[in-house]
């Protein structure tokens, strides 16, 4: 059973429609991401499950009660922002104390409290420090045991490393990644970072223009985007117009193999970049390569084909295959190549 259900959510400011249809079924203990370009409706869907924002229509149900209208701080909720909010005038004992006092809890448990989720979040020793005292990660993991104090029953993170450098980033997701696995505590985080979302959630939801364009496992998202849309913001890939029939897409003069699961007429032909090979001549498509990038693992390539321009990405296992002006081969599996109609999703 679903532990936090949204259902048929949305938020409109005037004319305009931040949230549409918002359904989504979280299951305890899930890591689930929001994910989307900027303005999509990410922190709108995450405040109205918060309790700031008030939803024009729908509902929102946790653990079988409808907290739709229930205030804020009566939904036991934990939640993080991108700005950590701590209180600069505190120490770092105080800021994670604070929700407990709030809720009447006598100082000596909340000392013992305090100092277990300073524990859990590796900040031992620095109860008696202040903000200002602390670098971006620490302040964040600060936040993170305040956050949690409370035992909240659902997690929820606004772009909770948004200020960190990409190095201390990575540390603190996989940090987040484990302390939310060791505490089975339902998470919905909020950002705009692919990989982030990939790295970290149980499942994606891949937002566009309010809308919930595909909800999926991480790798299922990549292997099979929904659209357009969902193929682009998710990596990079090559998409194509191209016409179904018989057993192959016709693109451009060329006819490329694919799997079609009977699918006919107008399509989208997507392809990752890193699942073409580059071949000496021959291959599926010739293409002269108008650009290359070292990306130290793995080499980018840019090649024209008669079908336009394409992304090719081989790693680096020595030697580069091919430099600027050379003219190759490209091909690639027909189980590798994604058809959807097109015009469904975008
Ligand atoms: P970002 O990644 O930039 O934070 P987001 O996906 O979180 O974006 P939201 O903050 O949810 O986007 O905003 C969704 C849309 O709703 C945006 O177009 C925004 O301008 C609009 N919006 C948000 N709050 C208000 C408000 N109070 N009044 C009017 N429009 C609003």
């Amino acid at each position: 059973m679903a532990f936090l259900e949204l259902e048929g959510l949305n938020k409109a400011y005037g004319e305009f429609i931040a949230v549409q249809e918002c359904n989504l079924s979280i299951g305890e203990g899930e890591f689930v991401c929001l994910l989307g370009p900027s303005g999509c409706g990410k922190t709108t869907t995450l405040q109205m499950i918060a309790g700031f924002v008030e939803p024009t229509m729908g509902r929102i149900v946790l653990n079988g009660a409808d907290i739709t209208h229930l205030g804020p701080s009566k939904r036991g909720l934990g939640i993080v922002f991108q700005s950590y909010a701590l209180f600069p005038h505190m120490t770092v004992a105080a800021n994670v104390s604070f929700g407990l006092e709030m809720r009447g809890m006598p100082k000596r448990d909340r000392q013992e409290r305090v100092a277990q989720m300073l524990d859990l979040v590796r900040l031992k020793g620095f109860a008696d420090r202040y903000p200002r005292q602390l670098s971006g990660g620490q302040r964040q993991r600060v936040a993170l045991a305040r956050a949690l104090v409370i035992e909240p029953s659902v997690l929820l993170l606004d772009e909770p490393m948004g200020a960190l450098d990409a190095l201390l980033r990575e540390e603190m997701q996989i940090e987040l990644r484990s302390l939310q696995k060791r505490l089975g505590i339902t998470t919905i985080m909020v950002t705009h970072d692919q990989v982030e979302a990939m790295s970290l959630a149980d499942r994606v939801v891949l937002l566009n223009n309010g809308r919930i364009e595909q909800v999926a496992e991480p790798f299922e998202m990549y292997e099979r985007p929904s659209g357009r849309f969902a193929s682009t913001f998710l990596g990079k890939s090559n998409v194509l117009a191209g016409n179904a029939s018989g057993a192959a897409v016709q693109v451009g003069n060329l006819e490329l193999p694919a799997e079609r699961g009977g699918l006919s007429g107008a399509v989208d032909y997507m392809i990752r970049p890193e699942k073409i090979a580059l071949t000496e001549i021959g291959g599926l498509v010739r293409g002269q390569v108008s650009a290359r990038v070292f990306l130290g693992d793995r080499w980018l390539y840019q090649l024209d084909t008669p079908i336009g321009p394409m992304l090719v990405i081989d790693s680096n296992v020595g030697l580069p295959k091919a430099i600027e002006g050379n003219v190759v081969g490209l091909t690639w599996a027909s189980e590798n190549a994604r058809l959807v109609a097109r015009g469904v999703a975008s």
